[in-house]
């Protein structure tokens, strides 16, 4: 069986307060109890004494008994659960309230039995007879016997004062669950509201809508978070999208002209056009080892451009790598009678050297493409403490301003037929700056036609 979160939370909230109300309750009225009892059994023996006082005053100098008075004494004793017994020092009975009035010492008898059962079931009480001296001027002159319930017991006031609180307990704990009831329902509501609502995007989401978004905002801290963490998946999945879209669209514009020209080719020479010479064949032979490229390129744009680029990152010296890997391009250098000029310092950066290995190579390798023979190249490394600065300048045919704002962009070459002709698909830059970024570096570029251009690339030391 599954329940609501808000279901829950109110259901907890009312087992809570019950368990506060239901706690308090027992704990208060075992305290009250005891308490109270204490307070009774007190007031019972100061009542008592107050009752041999009252009665030895009404014994006078000449050894008269004010009967009267004590009757009266006697009658108030026994409406308050006392049967008085007053005797003389010689045992002659001076009042006896079970002589006064019988019937009336049974029913008090009966009444106090009967409230001490009420309040509990199980009271073992019994009757108690305490014996007072009469004292007159140091002579005892009598004793008085008082009977009760004891050890105490309750009167009809005493028991109305014990069910009135008790029915306030329980006005107070009826009270407190309804209001436990009440703010559970409100807090609760409160907290699955915005809950609900995520849920509903996220089955937006799910079912594609990468658009939709949560404006909802929560007082808690885990609700904001869990709406942001839902708004940063859909605008990931959004892009991610959008990036999946804008691919397939530029593989497919990128895949069309050479297998066009391979088409037409073949047309050529199935129809008897053109004969199938050596020359021809190498042109179709060009055309498959271009796409073949692209495939590779595309390959390692894939694992660039997916968005999150893990880093296995290793402190090392950027002028040794620089040193290695324009060392693998010395021949092609010399072939192409290009001037390659070192000027480097050691740079210790922190990162990944097999992606920075790779950024390298397309700066050089561009720099190598895009420059006439007899031109030059210069490497150079320099950097503080906290950042290195690698820059390749050529002085090749350069970037036109028009198309220097666009060469970092997926397939963006600035001369797509002559590019096309040098093999490069446009995406070398792209994974530069991929690289780049990951490492939470910056890549600028200053190019002037015909005159050269310096890629500069700023890494910071501890990316961390
Ligand atoms: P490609 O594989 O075509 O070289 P890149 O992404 O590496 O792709 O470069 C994008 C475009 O930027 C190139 O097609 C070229 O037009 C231009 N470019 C890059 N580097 C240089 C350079 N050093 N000199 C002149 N043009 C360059």
């Amino acid at each position: 069986m599954k329940y609501s979160l808000r279901t829950k939370l109110t259901l907890t909230y009312i087992l809570v307060a019950a368990v506060c109300v239901f706690l308090i309750s027992i704990i208060s009225n075992i305290y009250l109890d005891k308490y109270f009892q204490d307070y009774i059994i007190k007031s019972q023996a100061k009542k008592n004494n107050e009752i041999v006082t009252l009665i030895t005053q009404q014994y006078d100098e000449s050894g008269n008994w004010n009967i009267y008075s004590i009757q009266s004494i006697g009658i108030n004793a026994l409406e308050n659960g006392r049967i008085i017994k007053v005797q003389d020092v010689d045992g002659r009975v001076i009042w006896d309230a079970m002589r006064y009035n019988t019937v009336m010492c049974h029913s008090m008898m009966a009444s106090v039995e009967y409230n001490m059962y009420s309040r509990y079931p199980n009271w073992e009480g019994e009757y108690v007879k305490d014996s007072y001296p009469i004292v007159h001027n140091g002579d005892t002159v009598g004793t008085i016997e008082i009977v009760y319930y004891g050890p105490f017991y309750y009167t009809e006031s005493d028991l109305e004062f014990i069910n009135t609180l008790n029915q306030v307990f329980i006005g107070v704990g009826v009270i407190s669950l309804l209001l436990a009831i009440a703010i559970g329902a409100v807090i609760s509501r409160n907290i699955s509201r915005p809950i609900t609502k995520v849920i509903d995007r996220a089955l937006l989401i799910s079912q594609g809508h990468y658009s939709s978004r949560s404006n909802e905002e929560s007082d808690t801290k885990e609700i904001n978070e869990l709406i942001n963490s839902i708004n940063d998946l859909a605008h990931n999945l959004e892009s991610q999208e959008r990036l999946r879209k804008q691919l397939t669209a530029d593989v497919a514009h990128e895949l069309r002209t050479p297998l066009a020209t391979l088409q037409s080719h073949m047309e050529a020479m199935i129809d008897g056009i053109w004969e199938p010479d050596s020359e021809r064949l190498k042109s179709c032979h060009d055309e498959i080892l271009r796409l073949n490229r692209l495939v590779g390129d595309l390959d390692k744009l894939a694992k660039y451009e997916s968005g999150v680029l893990t880093l296995d990152k290793t402190e090392f010296d950027l002028k040794d790598l620089v040193v290695r890997v324009a060392a693998n391009f010395e021949k092609e250098f010399i072939n192409k009678n290009i001037q390659l000029e070192l000027k480097l310092n050691d740079q210790i950066i922190s990162a990944d050297r097999d992606k920075i290995s790779q950024m390298i190579v397309n700066l050089v390798s561009n720099a190598l493409k895009y420059t006439k023979s007899g031109g030059k190249v210069i490497i150079e490394l320099t950097g503080d403490k906290n950042k290195a600065e690698l820059a390749i300048t050529d002085s090749g045919i350069g970037i036109s301003q028009e198309d220097l704002p666009y060469i970092f962009e997926r397939f963006y070459r600035a001369d797509k037929s002559r590019n096309r002709m040098t093999g490069g698909a446009g995406i070398g830059l792209t994974i530069t700056k991929a690289i780049v970024e990951a490492h939470k570096g910056a890549i600028e570029v200053e190019s002037e036609i015909n005159v050269g251009t310096k890629f500069k690339v700023t890494l910071p030391k501890n990316n961390e």
